[in-house]
């Protein structure tokens, strides 16, 4: 029975993180510029009430008396996999202070009006008290959370578990000699035609096309919808409700298309998680205090960019699909070849913000990020000295001068939310994504359905391999599963590689010497 009840518990839990994310989507699509201060009360008392209910004595009962009775199972049954989830996730709630999480939360809610007034300023000065603060709160989270190498590791534990700075060495050295001769060789080269991007797209046009690519892809509309936002995301209250959201640039097509085909990647993988694990630790991060089905915040991003570049931006998906953006906009498409369009969604120009990065350059975007946070914890990097770090590593990678800080150290909300921890998650995603493509396109009904327009087979080798478990397994066991290995990045390196060699005309396919 004690097994029971703490999953009684564990689906309270997750009742009260969804409603909590309704709250979130309710703020960021519908709700009226007056509704702000009230709400976030809302959300505040909510995540106030969802940890109190998961760390708490009568949890803590529930916990020791579930362990008990699923004892003498196997170490891979389900409900023992669960209690443990949840144990690990008590201790980890437990051992931070009620104080330190006050002082997040309140530096998280004055931080978003500082650093927004900072960066309209393009003054950077206004913006670093806060940012000192945040990263001595993350350093005594770290502290206090311990870590065996370097306390960043610590902090990325909540995001991409199993992560540590000097794994993510060796990764990041791998795609700099992979990639930046690629960047170099293509900047001798000559662009695409693209000025077609940039014509007048009537709203309501767009979204008909942003829904009906991602219903291609295998979005169910039966358990989801799109809706306009400021700064696209997904977000699922359970597997049986998986929104999505995208915005709409009048004069510019590709936001609103590949935004909604990368949600729609996220949103494959909540509505592919298995209907027994509603409500259960397999359908929430129980240490993020969140309400989702996948296993890491870089498995999710796999997902996304799996479905938005290695599918939406090849040249086998405009050679079945360009038709139906032309039958929409037949005026503004009408002198453009669906080779033109191909490579005009493609092309590459190093630039200084991460969002409106291309597939190839924005890894390094990441990776500046993810070293200057580390950097930042450990100490061997002030705050006041961020922006001359920041703007020199700019210049080595793109060999471009930021002309602002705007444009530079205060271009991402992240750090505003007193969040560290949260940016290689992106390129890990990227990574997993070269490598599950790789794998799945070598069997022959997922290459063929790639090239005649059936998605179904790719979907469920994700569904099999990855959806389905939910948060079961972690993300290096899901990749062990379906690719006989961890995280390797030559796969990805290999993709982009052949991609854009094949776009830039480069010599040899690829050695761009
Ligand atoms: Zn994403």
């Amino acid at each position: 029975m004690s097994y029971a009840n703490l999953m009684e518990r564990i689906g309270q839990v997750n009742d009260l993180l969804n409603t909590q994310s309704i709250l979130n989507w309710d703020a960021r699509t519908m709700m009226p510029e007056g509704g702000h201060e009230t709400r976030a009360k809302q959300l505040a008392t909510l995540s106030v009430l969802t940890r109190d209910l998961l760390v708490s004595a009568e949890t803590r009962r529930l916990v020791d008396a579930a362990e008990k009775e699923v004892e003498s199972l196997d170490a891979d049954d389900v409900r023992k996999v669960m209690v443990a989830q949840v144990r690990e996730a008590f201790d980890y709630h437990e051992a931070i202070p009620a104080e330190l999480t006050r002082r997040r939360v309140e530096l998280g809610s004055i931080g978003h009006a500082v650093w927004a007034k900072a960066r309209a300023e393009n003054d950077f000065a206004q913006f670093v008290p806060l940012l000192e603060e945040t990263v001595s709160l993350n350093r005594e989270l770290a502290e206090v959370r311990g870590y065996e190498e370097h306390p960043y590791d610590a902090l990325m534990y909540r995001f991409e578990p199993g992560e540590t700075v000097s794994s993510l060495q060796p990764l990041f050295a791998r795609l700099r000699e992979g990639l930046l001769p690629l960047i170099k060789a293509i900047a001798q080269k000559e662009q695409p035609r693209a000025d077609f991007l940039e014509r007048t797209y009537p709203a309501d046009r767009q979204h008909r096309l942003g829904l009906m690519m991602a219903r291609t892809i295998g979005y169910d509309l039966e358990r989801g919808r799109l809706d306009t936002t400021l700064h696209p995301f997904e977000v699922s209250f359970t597997r049986n409700d998986v929104r999505i959201t995208t915005r709409f640039y009048e004069n510019y097509l590709p936001a609103s298309l590949f935004g909604a085909l990368h949600e729609a990647g996220h949103a494959l993988y909540e509505q592919g998680v298995d209907p027994a694990y509603t409500r259960t630790p397999f359908a929430t991060d129980l240490v993020g205090l969140y309400a989702v089905g996948g296993v890491s915040f870089g498995a999710h991003e796999s997902q996304s960019r799996l479905w938005e570049n290695h599918v939406g931006r090849s040249r086998a998906f405009w050679d079945l699909h360009f038709a139906t953006a032309r039958d929409i906009f037949p005026e503004q498409l009408a002198d453009v070849s669906t080779e033109e369009f191909w490579r005009a969604v493609n092309r590459v120009r190093p630039g200084f913000i991460r969002v409106e990065a291309d597939e190839l350059t924005y890894d390094f975007h990441v990776m500046l990020r993810t070293e200057i946070e580390a950097a930042l914890i450990d100490g061997s990097l002030k705050v006041k000295d961020l922006p001359e770090a920041w703007n020199a590593t700019i210049k080595e990678y793109f060999g471009l001068d930021v002309p602002s800080d705007t444009l530079g150290v205060l271009q991402d909300v992240h750090w505003s939310s007193g969040q560290i921890g949260t940016f290689c998650n992106y390129t890990i995603g990227n990574v997993m994504a070269g490598q599950l493509f790789e794998t799945a396109s070598r069997q022959p009904a997922i290459a063929d359905g790639l090239r005649s327009g059936n998605y179904r087979p790719l979907y469920g080798f994700m569904a099999d391999n990855i959806y389905r478990h939910g948060r079961r397994y972690g993300r290096d066991e899901l990749l062990v599963r379906s690719t006989g290995r961890k995280l390797d990045p030559e796969p990805y390196v290999a993709y982009l590689t052949a991609k854009y060699s094949e776009i830039y005309g480069l010599q040899g396919n690829g050695s761009c010497q």
